[in-house]
């Protein structure tokens, strides 16, 4: 049993908490917003008062938070992670941000005796609540070795991707990707329904076949039926393809459909669109081909 505190109990943070609350750990939660630490308490695990208490006593911290300056402020701010984990403490960043972000918050951490990791993770909410997800880490092998059993118990798929922001930029990829399938996904569903053919047989024949993926078959069924409610804000898409561009252009590679997708996904947030799931990008491909009139136009019943 390992005493591990957990920042940021949100979409994500709150299933891989009670993960490793049922994989036998002894939990210490902590979340600024009060309501999202009821669901930790209610299955046994412990509420912090406030982000230090969270951290003093814990073996291994785990960072679940939206983006690059709350990491910052909560590892390397006053009361945070830095000033209050005993030496050799794992901290491990599950959040998704910027891979020179991670690095410099790393090599902080490092001057102060911890062991920082930047393991970000993918497969979504249900992979969260099934503790399959997919982890990607950077960072000390050593560390990586240690973390293993905290990693187990939330992930199916955890595989060490290099050094410090390593996992962080292998994360961007995964963002580029799941972004252009969604992108085409909606495409493909409007093109569809526009030639009248039966969506659900074409997208059954579709999944068989190479056009087949992990976003057809986990979004296309909610997005026949208009539901895009979070999952996946869109908010935290566009932040995400800020980082994929911004990376992209430091690394002086050009990778021209992000541009196009992370503008569709710009847009479709300048709409009002930022809190849905990220599948409601079919709103914004109907909008471009006049079938509503924005993000919260009626549902439709074709
Ligand atoms: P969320 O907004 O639901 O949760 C974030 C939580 O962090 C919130 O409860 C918020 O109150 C808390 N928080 C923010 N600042 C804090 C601070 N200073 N101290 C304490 N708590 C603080 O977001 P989420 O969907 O759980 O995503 C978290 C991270 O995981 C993001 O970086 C996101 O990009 C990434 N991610 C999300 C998904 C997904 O499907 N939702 C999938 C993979 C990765």
């Amino acid at each position: 049993m390992t005493a591990i505190g957990f920042i940021g109990l949100g979409i994500m943070g709150a299933p891989m908490a009670a993960n490793l609350l049922s994989a036998g750990h002894d939990v210490i939660g902590f979340d600024r917003s009060p309501a999202r630490t009821a669901g930790l308490a209610n299955r046994g695990g412990r509420v912090a008062a406030n982000l230090a208490e969270a951290v003093r006593g814990s073996e291994v911290v785990v960072t679940m938070l939206p983006d690059s300056p709350d990491v910052t402020a909560v590892v390397l701010g006053e009361g945070g992670v830095v000033a209050n984990a005993a030496p050799g403490t794992l901290v491990i960043d599950m959040s998704t941000i910027r891979p020179d972000v991670s690095r410099g918050i790393a090599e902080r951490a490092r001057q102060s005796a911890l062991r920082p990791l930047d393991a970000p993770v993918s497969g979504g909410e249900s992979a969260a609540v099934a503790g399959a997800l997919s982890i990607m880490v950077g960072g000390e092998p050593a560390d990586f070795a240690a973390a293993q059993p905290i990693a187990r118990a939330m992930g199916s798929t955890v595989v060490h991707v290099g050094g410090d922001g390593a996992g962080q930029t292998v994360k961007a990829a995964n963002q580029l990707i799941v972004a252009g399938n969604i992108e085409l996904l909606a495409e493909a569903m409007v093109f569809l329904a526009a030639h009248g053919v039966d969506r659900s047989a074409a997208l059954k024949v579709l999944q068989g076949g190479l056009a087949g993926s992990t976003v057809l078959a986990r979004k296309a069924e909610g997005m026949a039926e208009r539901r895009f409610e979070p999952g996946f804000r869109i908010d935290l898409h566009h932040k995400d393809m800020g980082i994929v561009l911004e990376s992209a252009r430091a690394a002086n590679v050009a990778i021209p459909l992000a541009s196009h997708v992370a503008d569709l996904i710009a847009s479709l947030r300048a709409q009002g669109g930022g809190g849905l799931d990220h599948s409601a990008l079919l709103l914004q491909v109907e909008r471009l081909s006049g079938l509503n009139d924005g993000p919260f136009a009626p549902a439709r019943t074709d």
